[in-house]
């Protein structure tokens, strides 16, 4: 079939088409989920609180809730005896009411009772040792008003903001909306991605013959593994769909499939324009190609098309060049998607440890190795799966540059 690349573009006009194409066709939608499955959603909108917390004075001590001024002066050798009426435990209350030299014994997490303004530390005070003493505590230490407690409201008020949009839900903020008795939470509606690898030369783990090899001529797959992984720790939820041969039509029933249940299909491999390499004619026949080719080392062969009003992204086969491309181009839309915020995928800087030849005319993003605050550049081929073993991440080299200086610090984008 072989078909030359359209029209290559270079790296910053492909970012733009791309941006362009997921503003376009997918504006953020928000969903909502149970506390429960928030966990590393985003926060469409500011969340404002329901209620005062604590709701009640709150004892932050076990201990006796005094009147302070009953208690001032009071020291180890000249102690003040106040009358114990009541004990309050978490969870309940008293409804009595202090006067004058009482006190209630009360939990930490308990309801101040009305009349004290204070709590005496249990470790500073003694309750009278005689059988008809046992309701006189003696204050070993003066307090002040408001020692020990926790007013009402003084944590959050009612209607302030609690959470705020594109907060990221960890543990931290389940506990927050749990505080507030929030069952659920309006998030950033996840894209779904469907990812397919294809290739004659690809197998599963279970395609061992009896020698536990795989056959001769074979690879195990990796990128649909690599990218669905990339996907989800970027907000998405993707699905792995396996492996399908460079075979037309079977490609482009899965593809098709795959878009009735999926808002994105990423492809890998079969993305030039050589014999077998199906991808672009089935994008021709079902859709469009927007983009065939990018100006940029590793990844040339990249492919987008739109079907149905969905993308359908073809990566490059070389697991070194499929993974760079989608972060590069790909993982800033399904993070601005997810509500994370395009501009953070993490970022480091180190010095260069040795230099890079780059080839003039094109970008080129370089993978690297971070040891002792040092960047180590990757020179193996696209292919070698080691590369990725070693590689933190990867940095840019414009295209008017042919060599980075060992010594020179770099910007490097961490696989995350
Ligand atoms: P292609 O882009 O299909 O021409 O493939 C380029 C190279 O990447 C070939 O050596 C393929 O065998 C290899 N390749 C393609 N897809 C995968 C994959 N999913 N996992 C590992 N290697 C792959
Ligand atoms: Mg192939």
């Amino acid at each position: 079939m072989g078909t030359e690349f359209l029209n290559i573009k270079e790296v910053d006009e492909a970012k733009k088409i791309i941006k362009d194409l997921f503003n376009e066709l997918y504006p953020p939608k928000s969903d909502i989920v149970s506390i429960e499955d928030s966990y590393n959603h985003v926060i469409f909108k500011d969340i404002i609180s329901s209620m005062d917390l604590p709701p009640f004075n709150r004892s932050l001590m076990d201990g006796f809730a005094v009147k302070a001024e009953d208690t001032f002066g009071a020291n180890d050798e000249h102690p003040k005896i106040l009358k114990c009426i009541d004990s309050i435990e978490a969870g309940s209350y008293s409804e009595k009411t202090i006067e004058k030299g009482e006190c209630i014994e009360i939990s930490t997490g308990a309801p101040i009772p009305d009349g004290a303004d204070a709590v005496a530390m249990v470790e500073f005070t003694e309750r009278g040792s005689a059988i008809d003493e046992e309701n006189d505590i003696y204050i070993l230490k003066s307090v002040a008003p408001n020692q020990d407690l926790a007013l009402k409201g003084s944590d959050i008020t009612k209607e302030k903001t609690l959470l705020k949009e594109k907060t990221v839900i960890g543990p931290d903020k389940i506990g927050v909306l749990a505080a507030q008795g929030i069952k659920e939470v309006e998030v950033y509606k996840k894209p779904r991605i469907a990812v397919i690898s294809t290739g004659n030369e690809l197998v599963l783990e279970n395609e061992k013959n009896k020698n536990g090899n795989i056959e001769y001529g074979k690879i195990y797959d990796v990128n649909s593994y690599a990218i669905t992984s990339g996907a989800i720790s970027n907000g998405a939820i993707a699905e792995n769909k396996g492996i399908v041969k460079d075979n037309y039509q079977k490609l482009k029933k899965q593809i098709k499939n795959s878009l009735e249940d999926f808002d994105i299909v990423i492809c890998s491999g079969g993305t030039s324009a050589g014999v077998g390499d199906v991808l672009r004619h089935v994008l021709d026949e079902i859709g469009k190609v927007i983009m065939h080719g990018i100006s940029v080392k590793p990844g040339k062969p990249t492919l987008v098309g739109k079907v149905n009003e969905k993308l359908v992204i073809g990566l490059p086969g070389n697991p070194v060049s499929a993974l760079i491309i989608f972060y590069v181009f790909i993982v800033p839309n399904i993070r601005r998607l997810s509500g994370k915020g395009s501009e953070n995928i993490e970022k480091t800087k180190a010095i260069l440890a040795k230099r890079i030849h780059s080839p003039k005319g094109r970008i080129h993003y370089n993978l690297v190795q971070l040891k002792d605050g040092l960047a180590y550049p990757i020179v193996k081929d696209s292919g070698a799966i080691t590369s990725l073993a070693h590689a933190d991440g990867y940095i840019k080299i414009s295209k008017t540059i042919e060599l980075v200086d060992e010594g020179k610090e770099v910007e490097i984008t961490l696989f995350r």
